[in-house]
């Protein structure tokens, strides 16, 4: 204890600047989610794997035609750690020699070239490629056939093509012919957009056979996009959440009598018409927030007490209530949904995820 204070501290001087200096920086691998080893397809997260890549700043893909074709991404502290980096491979990459730069030293290349491959690959069972919406009419279905007895821990997973992780598994059949039906949600939350995968785990495999026609590899989009046809997205400030009127939604023109699809399942709260809403639907969802249309053209059909899929159809834009041209005002309220204790909040983010997807 005495002799703490003032005492020199020791380290293991190996460089210039007195600390201790880490190793170089190793790559020894580069994978992507149900890939095989070396590919990946953009919009996966890829890991670099190795020893002392703490330190590095940016990763570069650096294609085949010289320059021109890199592709740098820039790391944060957290995706970069001593024996992996985690990145999601960009839009724009292209195979080739992959570097990582800003570490001790010079750049370091990876041994291997990263193959930069379109999607993930096809399985023999497949079904094609099938774009499915969470909580849409159609659910994913995958089939299989026993052939012996599952073992204890035999199940079908939902894999995210984009991290690689179970985001759902069910227990195999005892005997015979199984199927499990996905609706696309996570406990009560669509999962997020991508590509999936529906497999038999390892323990399933010996004991199990995927029939074919299984949608074994699918395209979800976490909702549908409201309005189906030509439209504007909120712009100006009076069609943003919030402002100068406490604005409880967003705003967004199409043309009058132009469809309105739910854009995620739910139950039908309110089916009304008010002054300044006009005709509007409310539906709550399984997690307990609501979202509704107004300004609508005419009552919708859904009737209040039934349920609603993701796309179906729930009316028109229009004008009715207080609105200047045909528009569709939408409002997204925390749980426990619209007028019953929760809160509005700004639905402009989920517009504009949900327009670039379908
Ligand atoms: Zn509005």
């Amino acid at each position: 204890m005495l002799l703490a204070f003032g005492a020199p501290v020791a380290i293991a001087a190996s460089g210039p600047g007195g600390a201790e200096l880490p190793g170089q920086p190793l790559i020894s691998s580069i994978a992507c989610p149900l890939q095989p080893v070396g590919s990946c397809s953009a919009g996966q997260l890829m890991t670099v794997r190795g020893s002392n890549l703490q330190s590095a700043q940016q990763i570069t893909f650096v294609g085949s035609s010289g320059s021109r074709d890199n592709v740098v991404v820039k790391l944060s502290a957290r995706a970069a750690q001593p024996a992996a980096i985690t990145v999601t491979v960009p839009r724009r990459a292209r195979s080739g020699a992959v570097r990582i730069s800003g570490t001790i030293g010079s750049a370091v290349t990876a041994p291997q070239p990263v193959k930069i491959v379109a999607g993930l690959p096809a399985t023999d069972d497949a079904s094609g490629s099938r774009k499915l919406i969470a909580g849409g009419k159609r659910a994913a279905r995958f089939a299989y056939q026993m052939s012996s007895a599952a073992a204890v821990g035999a199940r079908v997973e939902a894999v995210s093509g984009r991290t690689g992780k179970i985001v759902r598994s069910w227990p195999l059949v005892k005997s015979g012919d199984g199927a499990v039906a996905w609706d696309g949600f996570v406990g009560k939350e669509p999962a997020a957009s991508g590509t999936y995968v529906l497999r038999l785990n390892e323990l399933a495999s010996a004991s199990a056979k995927v029939e074919a026609g299984s949608d074994t590899q699918f395209e979800l989009a976490e909702g549908f996009f409201p309005i189906r046809g030509p439209h504007k997205l909120s712009s100006t400030a009076t069609q943003m959440f919030g402002g100068d009127r406490s604005h409880q939604g967003t705003d967004h023109f199409a043309a009058c009598g132009t469809p309105l699809a739910a854009w995620t399942s739910g139950v039908v709260q309110f089916n009304s018409n008010q002054g300044a809403a006009g005709n509007y639907i409310v539906v709550q969802r399984a997690n307990g927030e609501s979202y509704a249309y107004m300004h609508m053209q005419g009552r919708s059909p859904a009737k209040v007490g039934t349920k609603v899929f993701a796309g179906q159809r729930l009316g028109r834009v229009s004008d009715s209530g207080r609105a200047s041209g045909c528009h569709l005002h939408i409002e997204l309220w925390t749980a426990p949904g619209w007028y019953k204790g929760g809160k509005p909040y700004d639905s402009l983010p989920l517009m504009k995820r949900l327009d670039k997807l379908n």
